[in-house]
């Protein structure tokens, strides 16, 4: 096996290129790291931090990094994101057909021409595989339900920045039910996260967002969602001037999952859905970018909200 020599996470020009070599190691794909022991021990007290935010009604799920491709096409995703869509290929066939493929590798062929798609996707975010599953048990309750769920997530956007990942962590407090119940809930949550970030001693702001769907039809539906405020963010700078990092998004989808899924309430009304995502590595990158490497030489207050 030969072993990669060592390269640099982020470019030299980078303000992050201080800290980076102590947060992340490389793997030989931008935008796809091992995580050193200080990271992970600031991303487990942030998890923490999470779970003491959430709603004591809140069901836990934790989702896999793959999930149903039938699931996620019948969501939509390809019409907004095709561009971003990581599916899991594999070698199909008779044990010959195989063999021969993996050959041709080792004889300095293309192995991979022979890959077909299986039946799995990379989740691109944490809360998609839940709207079919709620969808199985049935009538939505006149409370609504609340999920906290989580999943490693894919998205192809390579990058050396520290803050764009291919592979990164989500996690998301997602409510079903009513309009007035999701708006509440999400207003409820773009408050909660101000001080969130506050009591992390991150600088923030918190700005109404649209998503970067595909192609030219998408900057129409970026122009539409912007319009109609169903999704904002909470940014945070890494350092002083920069563009702001979106750490936080909330979003209202509407009756889209209700539809897709056949999501109804018990007077038979369509479902609607809004959740809460927490950019997880986003969030400890900015801990660490704002706060320095030392976490016993963070904010007092920061040191409280995790428990340092
Ligand atoms: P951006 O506009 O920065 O690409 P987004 O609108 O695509 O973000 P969402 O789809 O709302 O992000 O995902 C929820 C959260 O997941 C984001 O607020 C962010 O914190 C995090 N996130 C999204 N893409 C990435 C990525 N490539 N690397 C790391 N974290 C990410
Ligand atoms: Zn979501
Ligand atoms: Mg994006």
């Amino acid at each position: 096996m030969t072993v990669p020599g060592p390269e640099a996470v982020t470019t030299a020009d980078d303000p992050l290129a201080a800290i980076a070599p102590r947060l992340f190691q490389p793997l030989g794909v931008d935008g796809v790291y091992a995580r050193t022991a200080l990271y992970e021990a600031v991303m487990a007290r942030l998890a923490d931090f999470v779970t003491r935010q959430r709603d004591p009604l809140a069901e836990v799920l934790r989702f896999p990094p793959v999930m149903s491709r039938r699931q996620l096409e019948k969501s939509g995703y390809l019409k907004s994101f095709p561009n971003l869509l990581g599916c899991v290929c594999a070698l199909h066939g008779s044990e010959a057909a195989i063999r021969s493929a993996a050959d041709r590798y080792e004889s300095g062929g293309d192995w991979t021409t022979s890959l077909a798609a299986s039946d799995l996707v990379l989740s691109p975010a944490a809360c998609y595989p839940l709207y079919p599953l709620v969808a199985t048990r049935g009538r939505v309750p006149a409370d609504g339900l609340l999920f906290d769920v989580a999943a490693d997530c894919f998205r192809r956007e390579p990058s050396r920045s520290l803050d764009r990942l291919q592979s990164f962590r989500m996690r998301e407090f997602v409510r079903i039910g009513r309009p007035e119940q999701i708006t509440e809930f999400r207003e409820r949550w773009m408050g909660r996260a101000r001080q969130l970030a506050e009591e992390l001693a991150l600088p923030y702001s918190v700005d109404v967002a649209n998503d970067p769907f595909f192609g030219r039809v998408g900057q129409i539906m970026a122009v539409s969602q912007i319009q109609q405020a169903l999704k904002f963010e909470l940014l945070i700078p890494y350092h002083d001037g920069a563009k702001p990092t979106a750490c936080m998004s909330f979003n209202y989808h509407r009756d889209h999952f209700g539809v897709v899924w056949g999501l109804q309430d018990l007077r038979e009304e369509l479902a609607h859905t809004g959740c809460v995502a927490f950019g997880m590595d986003r969030l400890v990158v900015a801990l660490f970018a704002n706060h320095g490497l030392d976490p016993a030489r963070w904010p007092a207050s920061a040191r409280r909200a995790l428990g340092l």
